[in-house]
């Protein structure tokens, strides 16, 4: 039985990740630019989706797809794939391909089918299984989120308790490349409940790793209440990135607790502050567009973004209501032309990049030099 993985730009680090996890039980995945038989697998957000959708439905061979749309949509995408991996696919992927080899169809939590779901009966340990193979990934640190901000899917996908691997089988991978890069949703909650910083286990990791690394930059991130003279200090004595990468989101302190965003612009600012006045670039996120935003509100988060870019660098979002989230099935506001204004005229002057006009670009690749 062949089973291929359709090339998605966006889901390279899925393929790294679930590639491996496929050959710790025998299957090998086979990288494919069209569906072919027996099986293809494919990993989908919100905004690839229109692209794949025919595809997928048109397809002469089995069609098994997870990734953030799936486990959001599970339903409306099992109306067109044969099978929906909801959530995480690195032992549910596995069983259901070891299924469908020995011809069964049988009833597997966490995978829906047009007529059947129920969901998987357990989380992901990360040390069970490996970050990557052969097709190099970044390595995934934690999973899961404490937070509930209102336009992520993360929390929805992974839950709300992190998970951390472990220092010994991080180094075993960090260390084989050059360059040290990870996933997690704030690389200063590592080792901890993601509310309560431990910045001695994060000591403890950055000890152990060889060569060059890059820690809450691409394809990371942090908080920004986590960024602190002690968490600095860890950036500055071991990491080569002289970049931090946080998100403030909103200027507005109503937008921000609307958000359950869990800090303050104030915060935010501060932390960029407390970056600059390091010697570190902060790099920081801001969203436009929210449906509850007013014409204040956006005033407030332009203001934000022109005070942060005289330290540092803007990534601007334009709102998306991704499904699955708690402000799913929303619009976003327009834009007041003050606004585009701004980032206009800041990002003629390489201080800001992003997508305040199209979205999408959101799930590409980006990377603040
Ligand atoms: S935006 Fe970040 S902090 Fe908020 S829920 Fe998502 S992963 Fe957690």
């Amino acid at each position: 039985m062949q089973v291929n993985w359709r090339e998605i730009p966006a889901a390279r680090n899925s393929f790294a990740v679930l590639r491996a996890a496929c050959e710790a039980t025998g299957w090998y995945l086979h990288p494919v630019p069209q569906p072919a038989s027996d099986i293809t697998c494919y990993s989908l957000n919100s905004i690839s989706e229109p692209r794949y959708h025919d595809e997928i439905a048109d397809a002469d061979c089995i069609t098994v797809v997870g990734g953030p749309h799936a486990t959001a949509c599970w339903r409306e995408v099992s109306a067109y794939a044969d099978y929906v991996v909801v959530g995480e696919g690195e032992y549910t992927l596995p069983r259901l391909l070891a299924e469908l080899e020995v011809g069964k169809d049988e009833h597997i939590p966490g995978v829906a089918t047009r007529d059947w779901y129920e969901p998987a009966k357990s989380s992901v340990r990360l040390d069970a299984y490996p970050p990557f193979s052969e097709v190099m990934g970044y390595v995934e640190i934690s999973r899961g989120c404490p937070f509930s901000c209102g336009y992520c899917q993360t929390p929805q996908i992974f839950g709300h308790c992190m998970r951390h691997r472990s220092i010994d089988e991080i180094v075993r991978y960090a260390n084989r490349y050059g360059q040290a890069r990870f996933v997690t949703p704030n690389a200063f909650a590592y080792g901890s409940d993601g509310i309560h910083p431990r910045f001695d286990r994060i000591e403890h990791l950055l000890k152990k790793l060889s060569h060059q690394i890059f820690f809450g930059t691409f394809p990371s991130e942090v908080r920004p209440e986590f960024i602190c003279e002690e968490s600095l200090s860890l950036i500055t004595g071991y990491c080569t990135n002289t970049k931090l990468h946080f998100g403030a989101q909103s200027g507005s302190d109503a937008i921000l607790s609307r958000l359950h965003r869990g800090h303050t612009i104030a915060e935010a600012i501060r932390a960029a502050e407390l970056c600059y006045d390091t010697g570190i670039t902060p790099v920081v996120d801001f969203i436009v567009g929210f449906p509850f935003e007013t014409d204040e509100d956006q005033r407030e988060t332009a203001s934000a973004i022109q005070e942060v870019a005289r330290m540092g660098k803007i990534h601007v979002h334009r709102f998306i209501p991704l499904p699955g989230t708690p402000l799913a099935g929303t619009r976003a506001r327009s834009l007041l032309s003050e606004t585009e204004k701004i980032c206009g005229e800041l990002a003629l002057g390489g201080k800001l990049t992003g997508s305040w006009n199209k979205p999408e670009i959101r799930f590409f690749r980006r990377r603040l030099k």
